[in-house]
């Protein structure tokens, strides 16, 4: 008998999650299910991430709840709009062969007028995020005096994003003899708490050790020097031709940042943070799923939860300030029983942060070697020709060009075609990585010691892009402007157009941009009495061209393609890089991304370890 059913699982729904692949419950699900299938007892599941929780609650739900009502009986509240969609659409498909379930996800951003439609409609669950929840409490549109079951689900996130008051004041809203059931990765002092606080007697169970992570995740650190950071994850990216990657960074600038970064050099990759819109976040999600993204950079908030299967790599491209998060962040891969790697990138000053994780995960990390130079090569080389081994030969639609090419080709032996066709890309690996230096360095080492030297020596160095100016501005991030806002205000006032602006590093409370040496007149000309919110705008020569050169972030990879060897097996023509950013950009972005793609730039790359305060929101 199917497992799930000696649970007591209905048929129609363990039809469903057989269909999703569930074959045998998780261990959550397994001890679980049974506790919450009385409906009698107040609960606290204590699982990592990537453990099934969401079935945990789901079926168990979907068992309680009377669907023949339309009123609300079970409330789910948890921290982020991705996870409440989530978890709508899971339950939704476990729901499938189950007439009459209705389900509406509540999440700030999105258009309150649907929800609220929806929610007049008729449902029984209600999932949510607490801020959304209590704005429609507030308007009086829902009814929860019926409400049976709430469930806490991350709730160790919901607390550490300060949700606090506004869970209070929602269960607040709910009966008193409902059961709450909270789901938590982690267990600290404030989850402990609510426990206590709101519950009952709960049975409390916990999978796996407290804290710890899955132990199919492989955990790596790369030692390195701070400003040599970028040049370094792009050679693990380079040496992993098939990644499929999230990667993290501390804050939404941060994100932003290396996300453009990786898109001027080439590569598919889109960043998730807080600043987006729901759409934009949808976009780059929708995107990243149906795998036209390969690298997905995020913040710890924003990429809270989501549950994107295969994901290979999790890249903390900066540690997490929060040491929980890193078990968070690295449980985004091997979810479902697969394997995955997390690798953390760490300086001299961080490799105490490494011995602190250990204890938290409980194992140790492998210190891995940024691979050199000629490694990434024969990586990409041997990549290339599994590809071809692996090509799928669409006989009908090459046929009419077959004769035409074998004539083409006819002077050529076997080995000539072979040599040649693997070149195709490997050419510009070669000449990327021709004499690039090895990243790695001493454990013992104190940091920057002859750094210079030794780049310089190999000609490494490069300055600001080449015909550009660099110029400084006092206005910045803190002034919430957006790179397409910044873009477009250097625009309007110099009278010139965004091909002429280069690369724009916006800081906290000033901004670096490039400018063809040719405009540099009309910028000054332009802002001569500008003032922006009652400040005077000041625009000066920036003096500081060196402190921006660092290993390889500057040079483009040939930007005719998505840096991923052609990618001839994702023929999707929204794959192109870039195209969630440009629009983020406003109408410049189309312009600037082409000429960004066609040549390089040559510009240096920021050292991203660089600290980096913000006053508003991080992430
Ligand atoms: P958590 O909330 O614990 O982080 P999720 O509920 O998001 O985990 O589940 C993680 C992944 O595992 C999802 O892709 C889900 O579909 C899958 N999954 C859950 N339960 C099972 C099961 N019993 N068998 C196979 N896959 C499962
Ligand atoms: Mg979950």
């Amino acid at each position: 008998m199917n497992p799930f059913l000696e649970l007591g699982i209905r048929h129609e729904v363990v039809n469903a999650i057989t269909e999703l692949g569930f074959e045998k419950p998780s261990s959550i699900q397994e001890k679980a299910i049974p506790v919450l299938l009385t409906g009698n007892d107040d609960f606290v599941g204590l699982a990592q991430t990537g453990t099934g929780k969401t079935a945990a609650f789901g079926l168990p739900l979907l068992e309680q709840l009377d669907f023949s009502q339309k009123h609300p009986q079970a409330l789910v509240l948890c921290p982020t709009r991705e996870l409440c969609l989530q978890i709508a659409k899971d339950i939704e498909k476990y729901a499938k062969y189950i007439d009459n379930v209705n389900v509406v996800a509540v999440y700030g951003g999105a258009n309150i007028s649907d929800q609220l439609r929806q929610i007049r409609r008729g449902v029984q669950i209600v999932v949510a995020t607490p801020g959304r929840m209590l704005d429609i409490i507030g308007r009086n549109a829902i009814d929860f005096s019926q409400v049976k079951y709430v469930v806490l689900d991350e709730a160790d996130e919901m607390l550490n994003m300060g949700f606090q008051e506004d869970i209070n004041t929602i269960l607040s809203e709910t009966p008193d003899d409902k059961k709450t059931w909270l789901f938590s990765a982690t267990m600290p002092r404030e989850v402990r708490r609510i426990a206590q606080k709101y519950m009952t007697d709960p049975v409390e169970l916990t999978v796996g050790t407290k804290n710890t992570g899955n132990a199919n995740i492989e955990h790596h650190y790369y030692l390195i020097r701070a400003r040599d950071k970028y040049a370094a994850f792009k050679r693990i990216v380079d040496s992993n031709p098939e990644i499929f990657g999230i990667v993290f960074c501390r804050t939404k600038i941060e994100t932003q940042e290396i996300a453009e970064a990786l898109i001027k050099d080439g590569y598919n990759a889109d960043s998730l943070h807080g600043d987006l819109s729901q759409q934009q976040r949808d976009k780059v999600m929708k995107r990243y799923r149906e795998r036209n993204l390969q690298l997905l950079i995020a913040t710890d908030v924003a990429a809270r939860g989501i549950d994107v299967n295969d994901v290979t790599h999790v890249i903390n491209f900066s540690l997490p300030d929060e040491i929980e998060n890193y078990t968070h962040r690295s449980g985004r891969t091997a979810r479902a029983g697969k394997t995955g790697i997390s690798i953390s990138l760490v300086n001299i000053k961080e490799q105490s942060k490494i011995r602190q994780l250990e204890k938290v995960i409980g194992k140790p990390f492998e210190r891995k070697q940024v691979p050199q130079g000629t490694e990434v090569c024969e990586k990409q080389l041997f990549s290339i020709v599994n590809k071809i081994q692996s090509v799928e030969v669409n006989e009908a639609q090459i046929a009419p060009f077959l004769p035409g090419i074998m004539e083409n080709l006819a002077e050529l032996s076997k080995e000539d075609i072979i040599t040649r066709f693997a070149s195709l890309e490997f050419n510009r690996f070669l000449e990327y990585y021709q004499n690039a230096p090895d990243l790695n360095i001493d454990a013992n080492d104190r940091g920057d010691r002859g750094e210079r030297g030794e780049r310089g020596d190999r000609g490494d160095r490069r300055q600001g892009s080449k015909g550009f100016t660099r110029l400084f501005m006092n206005l910045g991030s803190v002034d919430e402007l957006s790179r397409g806002d910044m873009l477009g205000f250097i625009c309007n006032n110099a009278k010139i157009t965004g091909k002429s602006i280069g690369k724009i590093d916006m800081k906290g409370v000033f901004t670096f941009f490039e400018v063809e040496d040719a405009e540099v007149e009309k910028v000054f000309e332009g802002f001569k009495s500008v003032d922006f919110n009652g400040r005077q705008v000041r625009i000066e020569v920036s003096g500081d061209r060196d402190r921006n050169s660092a290993d390889g972030g500057g040079r483009s990879r040939g930007g005719d393609r998505g840096g991923f060897g052609g990618r001839s097996d994702r023929p999707r023509g929204d794959r192109r890089q870039g195209s969630g950013s440009g629009e983020r950009r406003g109408g410049f972005g189309g312009e600037r991304r082409d000429r960004r793609e066609g040549g390089n730039s040559g510009g240096g790359f920021r050292d991203f370890s660089g600290k980096r305060r913000e006053s508003k929101s991080k992430y």
